[in-house]
């Protein structure tokens, strides 16, 4: 008897632990959980960056109203509602630039929010009302370079900021080639989208919405540019420009540059992910625009400057030309192929098409 009740013991001992070890397995699995959603909460949620200095530090350049409304209303307006619209979608996991340099896959909502929150960015960052630095020599040959001279640079963004018709930006980029360059862009445009026809990375952006200026100058754009010019940040925007000629998001844009690779791209998108949705009828009315384009891209200009990453393009560009024929051939013939069999070959071209490209957007 007293046998039995020892095991009888042991058994709800054992059952016990197994019921412990469950409960703390539980405990782990919502506290992962947890730990994991905040974290993931926190990195997607973009946040209105705070100001270098108070609000009346930029009189009489900028006066204090002005900057109060333009920084805690405009901006944060613009952040609130990129947040709203990428919530809950696979956007949230996008980088700003990400969701710049590939706009025209987005709406127009993330299009005007994410440019408003990168712009605004960039300006308050550029902006110093305490020193009157002058840009480092780095910077200053790559001005002169482009412009003669920097009094040239500031005739340049004063007539960009003017021509401009109504609200948008003017601009000191990098372009793709590394060569500074000034334009102006609407709205909240800016030039690192691809929806932009001059590209490259803003190292100056000057915001001439009549928000920006409007209490102060009133309709006076040309007296805001000036006194924007005289409170630039030169040591911030040197640094910026050193950044940025060494910033991969250039080679990104350069390629983004090569209207033959879009082209080629857009069909073997269409084509490609219908496939793999077993829907084969779009590479099979298809197939042979996919080898035109391909023939296109082989014979396009290629972008690249480093001469060993060219013999390597070069030779993904004759390969992806060789299988769009290969594929169009077997789909012209006239002769039945598999399904199984297309999708082998366009996987192919897809890879081959990686290898040139990079990524697709879409992964
Ligand atoms: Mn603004």
């Amino acid at each position: 008897m007293l046998r039995k009740i020892e095991y009888l013991y042991q058994f709800i001992e054992k059952i016990n632990i197994v019921f412990l070890h469950k409960i703390f397995r539980l405990k782990k699995f919502i506290t992962l959980n947890l730990v994991l959603f905040i974290s993931f909460s926190w990195a997607q949620t973009f946040q209105l960056p705070s100001l270098k200095f108070a609000y009346t530090d930029y009189e009489p350049f900028i006066d204090a109203k002005t900057m109060e409304i333009h920084h805690s209303k405009h901006h944060q307006t613009y952040v609130n509602n990129l947040n709203k619209a990428i919530q809950g979608t696979k956007l949230e996991k996008f980088s700003l630039n990400n969701l710049l340099i590939n706009t025209s896959y987005f709406s127009e909502t993330i299009r005007n929010n994410a440019g408003g929150h990168y712009n605004h960015s960039l300006f308050w960052e550029i902006l110093t009302p305490k020193s009157n630095s002058s840009p480092d020599e780095i910077l200053l040959k790559a001005i002169e370079e482009s412009f003669g001279k920097l009094d040239s640079l500031q005739t340049k963004l004063q007539q960009a900021a003017m021509i401009r018709f109504g609200s948008g930006w003017a601009w000191l980029i990098v372009n793709p080639d590394g060569k500074l360059q000034v334009t102006h862009t609407g709205n909240q445009d800016n030039p690192l989208m691809d929806v932009i026809s001059e590209r490259g990375i803003p190292i100056i952006g000057i915001d001439v919405w009549e928000h920006a200026y409007y209490l102060k100058h009133q309709n006076k754009r040309n007296d805001y540019i000036y006194a924007i010019w005289s409170i630039l940040d030169w040591g911030v925007i040197s640094e910026k420009y050193q950044a940025a000629i060494k910033d991969p998001t250039l080679e990104k844009i350069k390629q983004d540059n090569w209207p033959e690779l879009k082209a080629f791209h857009k069909v073997m998108s269409a084509t490609f992910h219908a496939a793999e949705k077993s829907d084969f009828k779009p590479i099979i009315e298809r197939n042979n625009e996919l080898k035109v384009n391909a023939y296109l891209l082989k014979n396009s200009e290629i972008p690249v400057l480093n001469p060993t990453e060219e013999a390597t393009m070069s030779k993904s560009l004759h390969k992806l030309e060789k299988q769009t024929n290969d594929l169009n051939r077997y789909l012209t013939i006239g002769r039945k192929i598999s399904d199984k069999l297309i999708f082998k070959k366009l996987t192919a071209i897809h890879d081959t098409f990686h290898e040139i490209a990079g990524l697709c957007k879409e992964e």
